[in-house]
Parts: C-alpha cells; sequence; structure tokens
C-alpha cells in the first residue's frame, strides 16, 4: 500500500522546461528549437528542452576551449581536479532520489534499476576517477646518448561526449569522470530522448565547484547537434556510445579533422550454457542477460547457445521465469520491467518478433505488445523467447535492443564457440559450466571484449568495458580510459655540460 502511495505522489511530472548548459549557465538555443522529453510509460511530455544546432555546438566548443587553455581550471593541481570529482560524487550519491525518479520518468527503466544500481555506479565512477586525478605519472625512458627522455602525460584537449538513451547519466559519467581527471574539459551531447538527467549533472557539477566551459552539454538531435559536434574542428576528441550505424558516421564526421575516437557500439552477445552448468543459475543469468533494462542494454545476453542435451530443461526454467515477469509502472519500487524509451522503439521491437515468426523461429512466450493498468498508452513488450533460431534469420543477427531472446542448440564446445563468433559484432559474452579448464579455453576463443564466467552483466568503475570487431573499438572505465583521454609528450634534455665560454 505505502508502494502505491509513493508511486501516486510522484506520478506529478515537474513543470519544468531546460535549456542547454553552456559556460556554466543555462541558455536557450540560438534558433529557439526545441526538443520534447517524453515519459513512454505514461506517453506523457515531461518537459521541453531547447536544441542544441551548430551555432550552439559552436558557443559550448569554445566554453570548452576557454576552460581548458584559460581558466581556473587549467592552473589546477591534478589534486585538486580530483577533489572536485569526488565532491561530484557526493552530490549524486545526495541527490540519487532524484536523478533516479528523473532518470526513470525520462527513460521508461523501473525506479529499481535507476535508483539502485545506475546512480550508485555513477556516483561510482566519479569516485573511482577521482582517485586516479593525481595517479597519472609519465616516466623516464633510458635512452642512448646522453639525453634525459620523459613523458608529460597531457590532457588531450576538448572532448565531445555523444551518448545514448538506454543508461543516459551512467554512460555519460564513463566518459566525463576519466576525461575531467585527465584535465580535458567536454561538451556533452545527449540522447535526445533523455536529456534531463545529464542536465542536471552539470549544475550540480557548478554546485561542486567545477570552473565555468569545463562541462557543457548541449541536447540536441543526432544529425545536426551530433553530427556537428563530430565534425567540429575546436574538438580534439570524441567519445561516443550508440549504434553501430552511427559510429560509422561520427567516424567520417570525424575524420574531416583527424581527431581520435573511441566507439562503443552495438552487440548480439551469446549467453553459451553447456550440459555441465549449474542450469538453475544458468537460467537465472540467461533471464538478467536479456530482461534486465528491458534488453535495451548494448551487452545484453541476446543470443542463448545451448547445448542440445538440456536445452528443452533449461527452456523450460527460463519459461517459467520469464511468463512471471509482468511489465509495470516504472515508478514502483517492485517493477522489474518497465517501459521501452519509445513508442518508435518499441514498434522497433514488435517488427523483429513479426519477422522472427515469419522467418520460423519457435515462440515460446511472449511475442507481443503488452499492457500495464493504468499505463495503457506505455511502450511496454512482453518479454519474449524464441527456440528453434538459425542463425541466419534476423533476430539471430541484428541488435533488437528490446526482451526478445534467440535460443539455438549446439552439439559440442567447438561448434558453441564458431556459433558465438559468428556474428560481426563481439561486445560480450557468456560462459556457464563447471569445467574449469573448459571456461577459461571458451573465454580465451571468444571474439568479446567482456566474457563472463557463470555469471552476467558485472561492471566495475575499475574494470575496462568495450568491443572487438562492429562493436568498437578503445576501452571505457578502468585504467585503459584515461589513455583516451590523454596525449603523452616525450621530452629530451640535452645534458652535455656547457662548453667553457671564451
Ligand atoms: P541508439 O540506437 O542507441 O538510439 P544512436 O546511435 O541512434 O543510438 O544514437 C546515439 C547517439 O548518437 C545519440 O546521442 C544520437 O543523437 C547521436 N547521433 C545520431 N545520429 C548522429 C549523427 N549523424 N552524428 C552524430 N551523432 C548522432
Amino acid at each position: 500500500m505505502e508502494a502505491a502511495a509513493d508511486v501516486r505522489r510522484t506520478a506529478e511530472a515537474p513543470a519544468r522546461n531546460w535549456g542547454l548548459w553552456i559556460d556554466g549557465r543555462e541558455t536557450p538555443a540560438k534558433s529557439g528549437g526545441r526538443l520534447p522529453a517524453m515519459d513512454p510509460a505514461r506517453r506523457q511530455l515531461l518537459a521541453e528542452v531547447s536544441a542544441a544546432e551548430a551555432g550552439d555546438v559552436d558557443a559550448a566548443v569554445a566554453a570548452a576551449r576557454r576552460a581548458l587553455e584559460n581558466s581556473a581550471w587549467s592552473r589546477w593541481s591534478a589534486r585538486e581536479r580530483g577533489r572536485a570529482l569526488r565532491r561530484l560524487a557526493e552530490a549524486i550519491e545526495t541527490h540519487r532520489d532524484e536523478l533516479a525518479e528523473l532518470e526513470t520518468r525520462n527513460s521508461g527503466k523501473p525506479i529499481f534499476e535507476s535508483g539502485q544500481i545506475d546512480l550508485p555506479m555513477t556516483a561510482a565512477v566519479f569516485d573511482y576517477y577521482a582517485g586516479w586525478a593525481d595517479k597519472r605519472e609519465g616516466s623516464v625512458i633510458p635512452v642512448s646518448g646522453n639525453q634525459l627522455a620523459y613523458t608529460l602525460p597531457q590532457p588531450a584537449g576538448v572532448v565531445g561526449a555523444i551518448t545514448p538513451w538506454n543508461f543516459p547519466l551512467l554512460l555519460a559519467a564513463w566518459k566525463i569522470a576519466p576525461a575531467l581527471a585527465c584535465g580535458c574539459t567536454v561538451v556533452l551531447k545527449p540522447a535526445e530522448q533523455t536529456p534531463l538527467t545529464a542536465l542536471r549533472l552539470a549544475e550540480l557539477a557548478q554546485a561542486a565547484g567545477l570552473p565555468d566551459g569545463v562541462l557543457n552539454v548541449i541536447p540536441g538531435w543526432g544529425p545536426s547537434a551530433g553530427a556537428a559536434l563530430a565534425r567540429h574542428a575546436g574538438v580534439d576528441k570524441i567519445a561516443f556510445t550508440g549504434s553501430t550505424a552511427v559510429g560509422r558516421e561520427v567516424m567520417r564526421e570525424a575524420a574531416a579533422t583527424g581527431k581520435r575516437v573511441s566507439l562503443e557500439l552495438g552487440g548480439k552477445s551469446p549467453n553459451l550454457v553447456f550440459a555441465d552448468a549449474d542450469l538453475e543459475a544458468a537460467s537465472r543469468g540467461a533471464f538478467n542477460a536479456i530482461f534486465y533494462g528491458q534488453g535495451e542494454v548494448c551487452a545484453a545476453g541476446s543470443r542463448l547457445l545451448v547445448e542440445r542435451r538440456r536445452e528443452a530443461e533449461l527452456l523450460e526454467r527460463l519459461a517459467e521465469r520469464a511468463r512471471k515477469l509482468q511489465p509495470g509502472d516504472p515508478l514502483h519500487p517492485k517493477t522489474r520491467l518497465g517501459a521501452l524509451v519509445s513508442e518508435e522503439q518499441r514498434q522497433r521491437v514488435l517488427g523483429y518478433i513479426a519477422g522472427g515468426r515469419e522467418e520460423g523461429a519457435r515462440l515460446v512466450c511472449g511475442g507481443a505488445a503488452a499492457q500495464v493498468a493504468g499505463l495503457e498508452q506505455g511502450c511496454f513488450v512482453a518479454p519474449t523467447i524464441f527456440d528453434q533460431v538459425n542463425p541466419q534469420m534476423r533476430i539471430a543477427r541484428e541488435e533488437i535492443f528490446g526482451p526478445v531472446l534467440a535460443v539455438t542448440g549446439f552439439a559440442d564446445e567447438d561448434e558453441a564457440v564458431q556459433l558465438a563468433n559468428a556474428s560481426e559484432y563481439g561486445l560480450a559474452a557468456g560462459v556457464w559450466t563447471r569445467d574449469l579448464g573448459r571456461a577459461h579455453r571458451v573465454a580465451r576463443a571468444l571474439k568479446a571484449g567482456t566474457v563472463w564466467v557463470n555469471t552476467y552483466n558485472q561492471y566495475d568503475p575499475a574494470a575496462p568495458f568495450g568491443g572487438f570487431k562492429a562493436s568498437g573499438f578503445g576501452r571505457e572505465l578502468g585504467r585503459s580510459a584515461l589513455e583516451l583521454y590523454t596525449e603523452t609528450k616525450c621530452v629530451w634534455v640535452n645534458l652535455d655540460a656547457p662548453k667553457p665560454q671564451g
């Protein structure tokens, strides 16, 4: 009863419209353009947000450049930068409920996910990189000759960050935190669907003492604001997370000025269950791998590969769990499956489900839009499982970004690895087995940036994350991300004694 009261209390949309955040203040877009921030569970307008275009991108990049080269920020010691990042981590913790509610309203994800997972992880990422700020050291290189050679790690410069709608605040943090730790300044273009938490983050960063222009947030449409940022001559580095097609477009735009690029792109991650696995744990793991976050997760375990001997048994356990998973109001604390981010996305997912049927996969459960009482207009889809999926089918090859699992059987380890790697993507993979040798052998053979053994969806600010093949390049998180935001300078000093004068 109490939980229901909570939902009612928070069901009023926050009445606030938002501008761009440039140079430490809220600014309307020059053209006056706006984009709608929707609540996809209610299909209601949450807020109107200024939409940046090329002129606004220019202003944001200029502010970031000034902050980089001629501001308090450029004179701060690394330790001072670290302290500011830690204050921001604390502010995120303090505003956790408010940010989680904003994230849930704007993205449709359950408040359990935004409040208990995304927000603590966002704060943890800032906290982790706060620690790195004063621990980046150069080295002295043993060169030949009477020379001293040493390296200076320096900021890569103005960073353009472009982020998607599935983890709006967390994925922004993956870029902003290491960039700031390294002394860069940032212009962030959040996804047009979900700009609100990033704008709020900018305000918190200001309150935490980040100088003006260090973090600028410019919501806008991808092909205008995003492309203008990617091609901007004043941007030194682009960090992008999104679809593979747009990632390639961003790379083309960035090529015009030869700027550095890192891309975290799509996935079609295989989850391999061998017959010797703990099937109860594997079914729970396979369930979370695809249905966590409504399947709108780039590393979702969307292809379940199962050793045939135990396929029926695993499928039965999995289907039982999936049938119990009812979509619900994202604001309700007990909800574990929320709304998809938009009606457009729901139609895309339903299109894939129709395609799976037409191509002859067997529908085990779900397979349709879902209704939630009181939210009849919401963008909900029932958890869906197909088996007898042939690897050629579109549901086995293409990223769906929804709660749709494709199950395929395999005969032995060789076939499992071959099926797993027969994808253009290579973001993540799971392996379920009790055989230690097999676990490590398969982990080594899989072409994926992350392999989870007898678990799935584990993340930590210290563990690198990124893709092989069409899933992108560059590793975010961990020590690796520092390299994305650092220019290494090598300084040579002649050690010869000066010749006596005269
Ligand atoms: P998703 O499939 O997750 O929506 P997208 O790749 O479409 O991912 O979008 C990810 C981000 O890329 C968003 O911020 C979007 O606005 C931006 N974007 C889309 N098109 C372009 C483009 N042509 N150039 C730069 N950014 C873009």
